[in-house]
């Protein structure tokens, strides 16, 4: 079992720290974001210690995401969210700053809940072809 003392969701998932928690089981913890962006903003992380979503094996993967789903629909029934933002960052890049895999369940009330997430059209065309020729699968 990965643990890092120096990292604080494995000393939330040890219980060293306390968090507000919301569902438990041998694999998977949730708890609510101290620093939540919208009313009811949750956290699902793997117990064990895995950096990113990009190095987490997929039977943890898939548990943590199971978790999120059932969630983000609890938030429609109980919290009247409208719309949820299901999404993981992974390295510094993408905003990630608590290098510990986890999935943010973002409940959504309407445009003007405070919380942006914005996939701006660029100015910029990339190549596609080129784009697709080098991710698709070899
Ligand atoms: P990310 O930027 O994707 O790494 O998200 C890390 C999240 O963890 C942020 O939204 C923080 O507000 C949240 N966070 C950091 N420390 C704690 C803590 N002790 N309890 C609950 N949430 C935390
Ligand atoms: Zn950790």
């Amino acid at each position: 079992m990965n643990f890092d003392s120096n990292c604080i969701f494995c000393k939330i998932a040890d219980g060293i720290i306390p968090s507000y928690k919301i569902y438990e089981d041998d694999d998977v913890l949730a708890f609510l974001d101290v620093n939540p962006v919208t009313y009811g903003h949750t956290l699902v992380i793997s117990k064990e210690h895995f950096e990113t979503a990009l190095s987490t094996p997929k039977d943890i993967l898939s548990k943590v995401m199971n978790v999120a789903q059932r969630i983000g629909q609890i938030q429609i029934k109980e919290l009247g969210a409208k719309g949820v933002n299901i999404l993981t960052n992974c390295y510094e890049a993408a905003g990630q700053t608590v290098r510990h895999f986890h999935v943010h369940v973002i409940p959504r009330y309407e445009a003007t809940d405070g919380f942006k997430l914005e996939f701006n059209t660029k100015e910029i065309k990339y190549p596609l072809v080129e784009v697709m020729e080098k991710l698709a699968e070899k």
